[in-house]
């Protein structure tokens, strides 16, 4: 029934040349998404068009669905401008739309060809009052209708829709700068990575991983959030750098009395993450930290962690519930990839009291108990970094090898 589809921008208010680059970034993520499919796009000044040419609609809308910035999408029929045409074509679009029930509605028509002889306000009611003829279970109300019926007449012909199927909204992702996700294998952190490219911010992951310690199943998972997460990325594909954090990470439980196990290790992430920052040339940390959600996430644990730098730092969900959280992860599709049981360094031997209030004096007193810096370095040195892509599996499991031996 229908054979092209109006896409809106968001963010209409942006004015000259961040305007400009706003549309262009769009257009560019929504190339990327609808690879493969056999679709033409057709950009118009403040919107464009996707002709279908035969690809399902309902595959491009959930492509669309992956653009940020995009405000609002509606499936479009054209026909000849000619009342009769336009009519028939009104009435199989409400048919298939109202199923014979009962509900009131309008036509708002907009002649943006002005060479048409009949204004809006003379088209609309001959529109109605054909519909009305053949559905008698629509009832006219201008003010305010259950569905309105839009009709565009233009210079090629008329164009009409019913629905406005709302987009991702938010930036197009890129156009926010760059940030380094700090991605757990848990719920939360993809939510925030996917937040932040909503929000226009394009994503490096940093994984700590802690084999053999914990189990290379961990590092797959982590690979799989964000092989999920880079359909939302620009050309469907994100850094992931995988740190080796045993080391550090046995150290730690080695040395550092139990209820600061927690707070010291959030330290040690912290400024491995603002050296991989400077080396990535990323603007700010990303993580998925939710306040008051465990013990590392009160206020003062976390002033506590983040004293080590003085990089920005982002939290998109410092202040979400988690059923929210887990809602937006459900439809990402990264709820059912977290919810696998394997452990990452910070849920492995979890402490039974860890402090909520640390003393910073006495983390700096606890990290003089093994030589950090070196291992911190050693650590920044052999990170691995490797692409993850939207449309080619990564698999390290079942070959016997080290996470090192995997990327050699
Ligand atoms: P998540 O559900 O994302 O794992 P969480 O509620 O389990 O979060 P924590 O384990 O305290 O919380 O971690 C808080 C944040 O720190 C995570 O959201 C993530 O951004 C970061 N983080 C924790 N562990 C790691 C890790 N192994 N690698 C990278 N980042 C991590
Ligand atoms: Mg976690």
């Amino acid at each position: 029934m229908y054979e092209r589809i109006l896409v809106r921008y968001g963010e209409l208010t942006l004015k000259g040349k961040n305007k400009h680059l706003f549309v262009a970034k769009v257009v560019e993520l929504i190339r990327s998404k609808l690879i493969g499919l056999d679709v033409t796009i057709d950009k118009r000044h403040d919107r464009l068009f996707i002709e279908l040419n035969h690809e399902s609609e309902v595959e491009v809308i959930k492509r669309l669905n992956r653009v940020s910035g995009l405000h609002s999408y509606s499936l479009i029929t054209k026909c000849n401008v000619d009342i009769d045409e336009i009519a028939l074509k009104a009435i199989e679009i409400l048919q298939s739309k109202t199923k014979d029930q009962v509900i009131t509605f309008k036509v708002e028509t907009k002649r943006a060809d002005k060479s048409y002889p009949l204004t809006s306000q003379q088209l609309s009611p001959k529109i109605a009052s054909k519909i009305l003829r053949t559905l008698p279970n629509l009832k006219v109300d201008v003010h305010n209708p259950e569905l309105t019926l839009y009709v565009e007449v233009r210079e090629d012909g008329a164009y009409l829709y019913i629905d406005q199927i709302k987009g991702m909204g938010g930036y197009p992702v890129g156009i926010g700068g760059k940030a380094l996700l700090m991605l757990s294998g848990g719920i939360d952190s993809p939510v925030a990575g996917y937040l932040a490219m909503k929000q226009g911010i394009e994503i490096e992951c940093v994984h700590f991983e802690s084999t053999p310690m914990t189990a290379i199943e961990s590092v797959q998972k982590t690979i799989d959030l964000v092989e999920r997460l880079s359909i939302f990325a620009p050309h469907n594909k994100i850094k992931l750098h995988l740190v080796p954090f045993e080391p550090i990470h046995a150290k730690i439980m080695a040395t550092i009395p139990e209820s600061y196990l927690v707070t010291i290790m959030r330290r040690m992430m912290y400024r491995i993450a603002a050296e991989l920052l400077k080396k990535n040339k990323a603007l700010a940390i990303v993580n998925g930290e939710s306040i008051g959600q465990v013990a590392s996430q009160t206020l003062e644990s976390m002033a506590c962690a983040t004293e080590v730098t003085n990089a920005l730092i982002i939290r998109p969900l410092a202040t979400y519930d988690k059923m929210d959280i887990m809602s937006i992860a459900r439809t990402i599709e990264t709820l059912d990839i977290s919810n696998r049981p394997f452990e990452d360094c910070c849920t492995i031997y979890l402490p039974n009291n860890p402090t909520i209030r640390p003393s910073l004096k006495l983390a700096l007193s606890f990290e003089k108990l093994f030589p950090y810096s070196e291992m911190i370095t050693q650590a920044v040195n052999k990170t691995i970094t490797i692409q993850v892509s939207a449309y080619d599996h990564t698999d390290i499991l079942g070959k016997g090898l080290t996470v090192e031996e995997c990327f050699e």
